[in-house]
């Protein structure tokens, strides 16, 4: 073994991974070589002392109550987003977490019993914490459903079915939500503002179908999403989810979710067309 052979073997002799052989001849060299022996005592020293730092008790914080429930919640959420499909992630699966599923719900897994981190390296609690640093909060639901729609929304736009009946009359489109879901959207034809119906489609959200009536506005398209929300009225706000405009309110017992990849002026203007002011 040479020098160079002995150093790069340091991290795994510190961590006990070294085989029976290489150990021998690596101990053997340490004895004969003072240089590689001055080296390996402070590697280890650092070793060391990274040991007793990750065992510090501030470094580990007691999981807040509820961080379950919602760590689970986003698990869920992330789940539909990609698959459209709602899927249950029973809590009690968070709180006896087994090998196997989603990165995530190992994830949820090892946050849910902190102490089972123990074993992890340094690097590792740091991008656990950064990536939990972003569920700790309380869920937005708003900024939950602003996303799902967005990405249903881009869905629509680069697949083939931006509308499931192509139909300019709101005779024709309304009807046709009929048996598909359980609620009746109001639907009007807003082509003496400047926005005409295209069409309508069925989508999900939340892991709900959801109705969608499709818009042009020049040749912009722009999706309304319309489903039955609990709640007061809302005055229809603006939001911005990767470059997409929304106006979301609430009227009537219905969420409202306008979208278009066209400026704040068009979707704000659609949404007053919509509540005909
Ligand atoms: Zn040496």
């Amino acid at each position: 073994m040479t020098c160079d052979d002995i150093r790069a073997l340091l991290a795994a002799r510190a961590d006990g991974e070294l085989g029976a052989a290489d150990s021998l001849r690596m101990e053997a060299h340490l004895g004969t070589c003072a240089a590689c022996t001055d080296i390996a005592t402070r590697h280890d020293a650092v070793v060391r002392a990274l040991r007793q730092g990750l065992r510090a008790p501030a470094l580990y914080m007691k999981a807040p109550v509820g961080l379950s429930e919602r760590v689970m919640h986003a698990v869920q959420v992330e789940a539909q987003a990609k698959t459209g499909v709602r899927h249950e992630a029973p809590v009690a699966r968070a709180r006896a977490p087994r090998r196997g599923g989603s990165a995530w719900q190992r994830l949820a897994g090892w946050l849910i019993t902190p102490t089972r981190g123990l074993g992890l390296a340094a690097g590792t609690l740091a991008a656990v914490a950064l990536g939990v640093g972003v569920l700790v909060g309380r869920p937005d639901t708003v900024a939950l459903t602003a996303h799902d729609i967005t990405a249903s929304h881009v869905r629509a736009l680069l697949g083939a079915r931006e509308t499931d009946v192509l139909s300019s009359d709101r005779h024709t489109v309304k009807p046709w939500f009929n048996g598909r879901i359980d609620y009746a959207p109001p639907v009007t034809d807003l082509a003496t503002r400047g926005f005409p119906l295209i069409g309508g489609r069925l989508d999900y959200v939340d892991g709900r179908p959801v109705a969608v009536l499709v818009y042009r506005s020049a040749q912009h398209p722009v999706d309304l999403y319309v489903r039955p929300e609990g709640g007061a009225d809302t005055e229809p706000a603006l939001r911005t989810e990767r470059g997409y405009q929304l106006m979301v309110w609430r009227s009537a017992g219905m969420g409202y979710w306008a979208i278009t990849d066209a400026s704040a002026d068009v979707v704000q203007a659609f949404a007053r067309a919509v509540r005909g002011g």
